[in-house]
C-alpha cells in the first residue's frame, strides 16, 4: 500500500510541479519498551503512537508501520521545505505527552529519530527516496536521536567511503600496507634526543596515501582497531629494540593508543606481550592517551592504566587542551606528560591567547610536578617562547617530520 500510495504521489506531483516528502521514522530505545514491559505494552505505544500521528496529518497525506518500530510518512503538494519542518515539529510534539499502559503505574515517554527526502530533489523514483529516508534517519540517530535530518548527497557520499575504507582497511592490514615513521621528540634545554613518536602510515596501491585521522576513527567503529593496535605496539617495540641493540638510543618510544583499545579488558595483556616478543624493557615505551579518553572516566581504562605505569611504562596526555579536564582529577590519574595540542602552539607569537593558554598548561605541569611537552613546534620563536616558560620536550617540523625508521638511524648517528 505504502508503495502504490507513493508511486501516485510522485506521479502527481511531477504534473502538478509540487514536491513528495518522504519521512522516514524510527522510535528510539522502543526495544527497552519491549523489553521491560513486555510485548503487548509495545504494541500498545504502536497502537497509540500511530493513532496520533494520524490525527495530525492532512487526509491527503499517507501514513505506514512498514516493520517494528519504523513508519513512513509521505506528505504530498509540498511546496517549501519549511513546510516539511512544520509537519515534523508537529509528528515531534504528538509524542511529548506520555503514553498510558493498561496496569502499568508510570507513564511512557518516548521519542524519534527522523529522515526526509524530497522529491525531485533527492531521487526520482520509490526505492532512492527511501533509501535517502533512512539514510537521514540514520544521520539523526548519529547526532543524538529525538531529531530530524534533512537528506543531503553528502550522507551517501559517507555513507559509500565509510564502507569502502572500512572494507579496504581490512585488506591493508593482510596486505602489508600499514607502516610506522617515527618523530623525534627533544629535550628544550638540552636540546638532546629524549624520545619518538610512532605514528602510522597507509599507502593504498590505489587511492595514495590515507591518512589516520580518517581511518583511525573507521578502525575504532568497526572493531579493526584491537588488530591495528597490536600490530603498531608490536612494530614499535621491535623497531626501538634493534634499534638500542644497534647503539641508537632514541629514548623512549610513544605510541598512540585510542579510547577503543583501551576498553579492551585485554589491553594489559596485549602490550605485556609486545613488550615480552620484543625484548625491550617497559622504561623504552610510553602509551599517549588523548584527554577525551582519560576524561571519560571510565574507571576499568585508569585501572589498566595505572597497572602499565607501575611495570615502567609512561604515560602521557595528547591533544592536551582541547578536552574538558577536570583539574583536580587531573591529580589522581596515573600520568607522567601532558602534551600541548599543536593547536595552541601553531599561531605562537601571533595569538597571544594560545600564548597564555601554554603559559597556563605549563604552569600547571610545574604545579603537579608532570612534564609537558609540545608538539607541532615548527619554528624557532615557537621554540624560544616554549623555552622561556620552561617547557620541557618539543616536538615537531622544526626538529624533523615524522620519517621511516632508517632516516631516523641516519638522522640519530649524524647528531
Ligand atoms: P597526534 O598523536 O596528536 O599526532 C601528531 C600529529 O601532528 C601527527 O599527524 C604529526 O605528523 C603531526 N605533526 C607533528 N609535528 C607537526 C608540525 O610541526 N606541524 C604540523 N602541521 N603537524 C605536525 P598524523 O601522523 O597525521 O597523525 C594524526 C593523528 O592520528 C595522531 O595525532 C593520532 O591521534 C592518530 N594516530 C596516528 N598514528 C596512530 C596509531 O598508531 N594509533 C592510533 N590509535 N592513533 C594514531
Ligand atoms: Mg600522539
Ligand atoms: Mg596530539
Amino acid at each position: 500500500m505504502l508503495h502504490i500510495r507513493l508511486e501516485q504521489s510522485l506521479q502527481h506531483a511531477s504534473r502538478q510541479r509540487t514536491k513528495v516528502a518522504i519521512v522516514f521514522i524510527d522510535l528510539d530505545h522502543f526495544k527497552r519498551i519491549n523489553d521491560s514491559l513486555g510485548h503487548s505494552s509495545g504494541d500498545s505505544i504502536l497502537q497509540q503512537v500511530a493513532l496520533r500521528w494520524r490525527q495530525i496529518l492532512p487526509a491527503n497525506d499517507s501514513l505506514a508501520r512498514i516493520s517494528g518500530d519504523e513508519f513512513v510518512a509521505i506528505l504530498v503538494d509540498v511546496e517549501s521545505v519549511s513546510q516539511v519542518s512544520f509537519a515534523i515539529a508537529r509528528l515531534m510534539e504528538a509524542l511529548e505527552t506520555s503514553f498510558k499502559l493498561i496496569g502499568e503505574t508510570y507513564p511512557v515517554h518516548i521519542t524519534a529519530s527522523i529522515g526526509v527526502s524530497l522529491f525531485p530533489d533527492n531521487g526520482l523514483d520509490v526505492a532512492v527516496l527511501l533509501r535517502n529516508a533512512d539514510t537521514a534517519m540514520y544521520r539523526a540517530k548519529e547526532e543524538g536521536r529525538n531529531t530530524y535530518r534533512f537528506y543531503t548527497a553528502e550522507m551517501t557520499t559517507a555513507a559509500f567511503e565509510y564502507m569502502w575504507l572500512a572494507n579496504a582497511l581490512r585488506e591493508a592490514l593482510n596486505r602489508d600496507e600499514l607502516r610506522l615513521v617515527y618523530q623525534p621528540q627533544i629535550d628544550l634545554q638540552s636540546l638532546n634526543w629524549v624520545g619518538c613518536e610512532a605514528l602510522l602510515r597507509w599507502q593504498h596501491p590505489e587511492k595514495g596515501s590515507i591518512s589516520p585521522v580518517k581511518f583511525i576513527p573507521i578502525a575504532e567503529q568497526s572493531g579493526l582497531i584491537k588488530e591495528i593496535g597490536i600490530y603498531v605496539l608490536k612494530k614499535a617495540c621491535v623497531q626501538t629494540k634493534s634499534w638500542l641493540d644497534n647503539g641508537v638510543n632514541i629514548g623512549r618510544m610513544a605510541v598512540n593508543i585510542s579510547a577503543a583499545q583501551l576498553q579492551d579488558p585485554d589491553f594489559v595483556r596485549v602490550v605485556q606481550a609486545a613488550l615480552e616478543t620484543s625484548g625491550l624493557s617497559p622504561q623504552h615505551l610510553e602509551l599517549e592517551v588523548t584527554e577525551g579518553t582519560l576524561m571519560g572516566r571510565a574507571e576499568s581504562n585508569i585501572e589498566q592504566l595505572e597497572q602499565l605505569r607501575h611495570i615502567g611504562i609512561h604515560i602521557s596526555v595528547d591533544d592536551f587542551g582541547t578536552g574538558y579536564s577536570s583539574l583536580s582529577y587531573l591529580k589522581q590519574l596515573p600520568i607522567d606528560k601532558l602534551k600541548i595540542d599543536r593547536a595552541f602552539v601553531k599561531d605562537i607569537p601571533e595569538d597571544v591567547n594560545d600564548m597564555a593558554i601554554c603559559s597556563a598548561i605549563l604552569a600547571l605541569g610545574q604545579a603537579l610536578d608532570i612534564r609537558i611537552i609540545a608538539e607541532g613546534v615548527e619554528t624557532n620563536q615557537q621554540a624560544e617562547f616554549l623555552r622561556s616558560k620552561h617547557c620541557h620536550e618539543a616536538q615537531g617540523y622544526l626538529y624533523s617530520r615524522p620519517i621511516e625508521a632508517g632516516e631516523i638511524t641516519r638522522l640519530f648517528l649524524d647528531l
